[in-house]
């Protein structure tokens, strides 16, 4: 008997350090959260943790308290917005002129519907705007001008120039700026804080997934965080995806769809799929990236090429967090 009870022990224990996917079925829901992959600075990592572990309280409540995994992913994702500990919303990085220009996107894997905003600019949520694109315009993707103009008739708030912009920013724009051509070129990391991303899986099986970014700094361009099938996407048939890294390499592996189609079509785990894909994605690119990946039972996936990413994930009582390879430390939450 006592041979058995510490057999217990020793599984329970050895499953939450290296649990990551392991866990099969009836396990919903569950709201799994990103805060960006990169060089993520050694006084950034308690304020990235204490953000994603927040997010994903945030939404999972939102979904204890009856709302969808669409609900869930956009309230994570709105209060890490509203965090300058990340690169969205208040604290984005910024373009060559110091504005802040967003790109956000969400989807619903119940219907597949979705909604994509690009060059979003003073506007505090982006996410927000993104799902309004998708549930309130005939289109699935508005940028610039005309975003702004949804944004305005749909009744967004926009903010006075500059309101967005933090210190930090500015600095790793001046860092940016002070690079040689060549670096410039070869875009790696100027103090960006993080492309923040969330899925969610409801009780029912419903899976949503969502992405809002800021971009990288000193260039007015459009990344993968705003493209269906590389930064972002959800289908109750295959799983969840968000991304973050170099939106470039992202796009033209067309990542998260590549890893749902080995979860599909290959039968892998979340966390092999993730696996394989960001690692191919690498070698052959030479450039890092990080994905969060639920599969339609609610196993997980988490995985980056990158030096570090910021995650975490609750279910039941228990938040999951990390942000070094390898990391998987657990808390319990007190729900009473
Ligand atoms: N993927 C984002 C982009 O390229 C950046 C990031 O995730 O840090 O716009």
């Amino acid at each position: 008997m006592a041979a058995l009870k510490s057999l217990l022990i020793l599984s329970i224990v050895a499953t939450s350090f290296i649990n990551i996917g392991f866990a099969r079925h009836h396990k919903l829901p569950i709201v799994l959260i990103h805060g960006g992959a990169g060089d993520i600075t050694d006084d950034r990592i308690e304020g990235k943790l204490k953000g994603v572990k927040l997010a994903a309280q945030i939404g999972y409540m939102t979904l204890t308290n009856g709302g969808s995994a669409l609900d869930a992913v956009e309230e994570a994702v709105r209060s890490m917005e509203l965090d300058e500990n990340f690169n969205a919303g208040y604290g984005a990085v910024l373009t060559w002129d110091g504005e802040v220009e967003a790109d956000a996107s969400i989807m619903n894997g119940a219907n597949l519907n979705a909604g994509c905003v690009s060059i979003v600019k003073n506007i505090l949520h982006p996410i927000s705007v993104a799902r309004s694109v998708m549930e309130k315009s005939q289109h699935t993707y508005l940028a610039g001008e005309g975003v702004m103009r949804f944004a305005k008739d749909k009744g967004f708030e926009i903010l006075p120039n500059g309101t967005l912009v933090t210190e930090s920013a500015k600095k790793a724009l001046e860092n940016y700026k002070n690079q040689t051509v060549e670096l410039k070129e070869n875009h790696k990391y100027f103090g960006e804080p993080g492309t923040v991303g969330a899925v969610a899986i409801d009780a029912e099986g419903n899976i949503a997934a969502s992405t809002s970014t800021g971009g990288l700094t000193g260039i007015g361009r459009i990344g993968d965080s705003s493209i269906l099938g590389a930064g972002t996407y959800a289908d109750n048939a295959m799983g969840g995806i968000s991304a973050t890294g170099h939106g470039e390499t992202i796009m033209r592996y067309n990542l998260a769809s590549r890893i749902l189609h080995l979860m599909k079509f290959r039968g892998m785990s979340a966390q092999d799929a993730s696996k394989t894909a960001l690692e191919a994605m690498t070698k052959h690119f030479n450039e890092t990236a990080g994905v969060i990946t639920m599969d339609v039972f609610g196993d997980v996936g988490i995985y980056f090429t990158s030096k570090r990413m910021a995650w975490a994930y609750q279910r039941y009582n228990e938040i999951h967090f990390g942000l070094e390879k390898g990391d998987d430390y657990m808390e319990i939450i007190d729900q009473s």
